[in-house]
């Protein structure tokens, strides 16, 4: 049997992608730090919006953001079924609701783009969204439903994958970093790590590393140059009486309904590093258009104000396969829709690294895109 596959990172991207290489027969070890504050996935609304995401400037996503939506149902039916917990998939659709002129001017610019690249949206009038969303504003003024648009509770999702993982034998480093590479002659032999002050070397011949706005951060060893940087994201989370079945939109803010009557309010997008303080005037605004949208919002509790770091890369797009160094992976940058392009991220790196045969899907987000520089011989 070959040596565990070890996976720096225990984020949806990393824990998928140890999910899909047990699904094909591979042993997986994770590297866990002991803080997670910052972590994307327990910060993110969950929302899987192919439709709704569709970037003009990043048009190589569509086609791995549709792929992933697509292999959501039977994703979460595996880990369900392999974890034994529920991780709230829902499949209502969205609701993008315009509340004055400026708003339905940038939905339908929004709406042009989307018919052009083939993707479907129902244009509805202020009485129809209110028929499906009695709780929206009277201020509103139109909009349109995307039914394709799904979510997920990332954090529900998290709990199984680590569930299953462990129930079917993934080793766990808990309090572990890595923090470097070792290898000769251009090939992998182990991983850096810390464990608190503690620093070791992890011999492995296949590791990826899948640490989401850390990745290459305090790292000893050349990776491609993909700049990866934390871009911050605010979200609150209400409770109260359930006000929305569907996710709704503006141009000013989204709301998430969790099935546990939760609300989920996002979210805030700023360069400020690993700044991880929540700031009043972003809690401001995100609540001032929650109000505006749904204006009994207003009676909801304030359970939770919470920061994560969405991974981004130079180009905006995912890093997903192999490096100039043999054995190991990136998988990472995936930005705003990490949660979304988890399973087909993790089903396509896990097919490379076991059948160690690269998918064409994959090509737009080689690593080796960037500038990739030689990895130091250590004997
Ligand atoms: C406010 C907000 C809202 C979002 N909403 C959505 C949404 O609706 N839909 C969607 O699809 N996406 C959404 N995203 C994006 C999504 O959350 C991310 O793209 C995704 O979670 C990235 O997952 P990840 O596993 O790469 O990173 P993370 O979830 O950040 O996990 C990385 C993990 O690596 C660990 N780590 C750090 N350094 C090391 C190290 N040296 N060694 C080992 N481990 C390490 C960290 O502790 C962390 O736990 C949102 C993000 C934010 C911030």
């Amino acid at each position: 049997m070959r040596d565990p596959v070890v996976i720096a990172g225990a984020g949806v991207i990393g824990l998928a992608l140890a999910f899909e290489l047990q699904e094909r027969g591979e042993r997986v070890k994770i590297l866990m730090p002991e803080d997670e504050a910052g972590t994307a996935t327990l910060t993110a609304a969950g929302m899987l919006a192919p439709v709704s995401e569709a970037d003009v400037e990043h048009t190589d996503l569509v086609p791995l953001a549709l792929d992933s939506l697509a292999r959501y149902p039977n994703f979460i039916d595996r880990v369900q079924a392999a974890a034994g917990r529920h991780c709230d998939y829902r499949t209502e659709g969205t609701l993008w609701v315009a509340l004055h002129r400026d708003h339905r001017a940038e939905l339908e610019h929004l709406l042009a783009f989307m018919n052009h690249r083939g993707l479907s949206a129902e244009r509805l009038d202020a009485r129809s969204l209110r028929r499906l969303e009695p709780g929206l504003s009277p201020r509103t003024v139109g909009g349109y439903r995307i039914s394709a648009d799904h979510q997920v509770d990332p954090r529900a999702l998290r709990l199984a994958l680590l569930e299953a993982l462990t129930l079917r034998g993934a080793e766990l480093e808990s309090s572990c970093r890595a923090v470097g590479l070792e290898c000769r002659g251009g090939v992998l032999t182990g991983i850096k790590v810390a464990y608190g002050d503690r620093q070791a070397v992890l011999p492995c011949t296949r590791a990826v590393l899948a640490n989401g706005a850390w990745l290459g951060h305090d790292f000893d060893g050349a990776l491609p140059d993909c700049g990866v940087r934390p871009v911050r994201g605010q979200v609150l989370r209400l409770t109260g009486p359930v006000l929305l079945q569907h996710v709704i939109r503006t141009p000013d803010v989204y709301l998430v309904p969790r099935a546990d009557g939760r609300l989920v309010v996002g979210a805030s997008s700023e360069e400020r590093g690993f700044d991880g303080r929540n700031s009043a005037g972003a809690t401001h605004d995100l609540l001032r258009h929650a109000i505006a949208a749904v204006p009994e919002i207003a009676e909801l509790e304030i359970e939770e104000i919470s920061v994560g770091f969405r991974p981004a890369t130079r180009d905006h797009l995912p890093v997903i396969g192999a490096t100039a160094v043999s054995g190991l992976f990136l998988c990472g940058g995936h930005f705003r829709n990490g949660v979304l392009l988890a399973p087909a991220s993790a089903a396509l790196l896990a097919e490379t690294i076991h059948r160690e045969w690269a998918d064409a899907a994959l090509a737009p987000f080689s690593p080796r895109r960037f500038e990739v520089q030689p990895c130091p011989n250590r004997n």
